[in-house]
């Protein structure tokens, strides 16, 4: 039996300035590390198949899958605001698409997979470490119900990369709705290639937006599809401490999914300036600033659809201003009410978007666990008693304030307090992906090929909203001593 995978390609029939045709670069000896096996049904993929042999050198390039059409798809972007005419995928190569149960098309890339007309001065490859961090962050956040790339398996290379010293060589084989970015987008603009703008554009319709293919103004339509979905995202983002570290206009997705994990981190104290990324150095992808880079990376987007809006430039600049002007209102709606759950709100009366923000604010002062006092703030809204929530504050004194409010106003509203602890346990996790968790994993299995915490890790994020006694200790912020205050990355 051979694996199959039932690939229905699209993008390979665009126009050839789209993307470059190349294969894998075959790898010395496949390893399979992990294989996400619910995910590889959801795909049509038969699991027991590709843990075999030849799966593995599948996974890692070493042999081509029927009906592999690979292909390195080119893109621009602005990278920490500078924008460079042609990036693509560098290290990546789309195998194909596949249409999920669902009936969703899925990209299958292979990501370290050797070099391509697009690598320039990099080797193609990905280093172990990085490729568990993408697995175990982009599989916490589907856990979460965030919109993600997938992880769909791990596999090592048995070659070394050369990054600062030698390291295991890996592959990451991501699953997206699509791959396209804003920076795809760029890339046809900055060229002055409308027609390539155009073909993208009716292939973004088609693919992740079909209700829009009969609308009046269907490009007007497209951006404010984008601005909608990245609103909620980046809403989404904030709402559970994550940090993307890199939100550069090329690993900003047009489908509205979390895409490019690198640097990225979920704070553990709430700090609206966090910034974990070695290469941020001002800070300009800090955790709350994230819905304005959003709303930046947004309008790069639409200044490449200007010529699709209309032939008069004035009027087309005017069309676009008026629908990025919804993106602030749109994520702080998102974003507002998301909080309000947080604190257990069922209704919004005036003064609860005060409320929680002084929460917040007493938070950031006091250096409070940004995922446990939401999550035992819970607990008290059942149990009433406040010592697991107070612990968190370095003055428990500046909580008790705030919980004397709260209290009065939870207590306006007919839920039970069980009912309440509830709905607050269904969307305050009580585990995400700690960037000590982390390193940790990545530590075992680069020094010691040691992968079981890696594989404990993804079983306790599988069900982050469940309490789980046995895995208690991973709810646990970090020690002073284990706290990870930089991360790096996979290039
Ligand atoms: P990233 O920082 O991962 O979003 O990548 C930015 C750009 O650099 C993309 O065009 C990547 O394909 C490219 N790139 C990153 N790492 C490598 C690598 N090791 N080899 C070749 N290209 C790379
Ligand atoms: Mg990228």
């Amino acid at each position: 039996m051979t694996v199959h995978f039932p690939f229905q390609n699209t993008y390979t029939a665009l126009p050839d300035g789209f993307f470059a045709r190349v294969a894998p670069t075959p790898v010395a000896a496949p390893r399979l590390i992990k294989l996400n096996r619910p995910l590889a049904v959801r795909l049509g993929l038969d699991p027991d198949l590709l843990e075999t042999p030849e799966g593995a050198e599948i996974l890692a390039g070493k042999r081509l899958p029927d009906g592999a059409e690979p292909i390195a798809m080119a893109y621009a972007g602005h990278q920490f605001g500078y924008f460079v005419p042609q990036l693509g995928d560098g290290r990546a190569i789309l195998l194909g698409e596949v249409v999920d149960i669902d009936g969703v098309r899925r990209d299958i890339q292979l990501k370290g997979s050797g070099p391509t007309p697009f690598s320039r001065r990099g080797d193609g490859r990905a280093a172990l470490g990085p490729v568990l961090r993408e697995y175990i962050v982009s599989e916490a956040m589907a856990a979460l119900g965030i919109p993600t790339t997938r992880s769909l398996a791990a596999t090592i290379t048995g070659e070394h990369v050369m990054r600062e010293t030698a390291l295991p060589g890996a592959v990451l084989t991501r699953v997206a709705a699509s791959h396209i970015r804003v920076g795809t987008f760029q890339y046809f603009a900055a060229r002055g290639d409308t027609d390539g703008v155009k073909r993208l554009a009716d292939h973004v319709i088609a693919r992740h937006y079909p209700d829009l293919a009969g609308a009046e103004q269907p490009y007007h339509a497209l951006l404010a599809g984008v601005i909608a979905r990245q609103a909620d995202l980046v809403a989404r983002w904030l709402l559970v401490g994550f940090i993307h570290g890199v939100m550069n206009t090329d690993n900003t997705s047009i489908s509205g999914e979390t895409i490019d994990y690198g640097p990225c981190a979920f704070m553990d104290h709430y700090d609206p300036a966090a910034v974990f990324s070695s290469i941020d150095e001002q800070g300009r992808y800090a955790y709350a600033n994230q819905p304005r880079i959003a709303l930046w990376n947004l309008t790069r987007l639409a200044e490449c659809l200007l010529p699709l809006f209309s032939d008069d430039k004035d009027k087309a600049i005017e069309q676009a201003q008026a629908i990025l002007a919804e993106f602030p209102g749109k994520f702080t709606n998102a974003y507002n009410a998301g909080l309000l759950r947080k604190i257990g709100l069922f209704t919004e009366q005036d003064g609860d978007d005060a409320l929680v923000q002084d929460l917040l604010d007493a938070m950031a002062k006091n250096h409070a666990d940004f995922t446990l006092t939401f999550r035992r703030l819970g607990d008290a809204a059942e149990d009433e008693t406040y010592g697991d929530v107070r612990s968190l504050f370095a003055e428990p004194a500046a909580f008790d304030e705030w919980a004397a409010r709260w209290r009065q106003r939870i207590s306006a509203e007919p839920q039970t307090p069980a009912m309440r602890a509830a709905v607050m346990r269904s969307v305050n996790p009580a585990f995400i992906p700690r960037n000590h968790r982390i390193e940790a994993v990545i530590e075992a299995a680069v020094n010691r090929d040691d992968f079981a915490p890696f594989e404990e890790l993804l079983t306790v994020l599988s069900t982050p909203f469940k309490e789980q006694p046995a895995f208690a200790d991973y709810a646990s912020p970090p020690e002073p001593h284990q706290r990870v205050l930089q991360t790096f990355c996979g290039t």
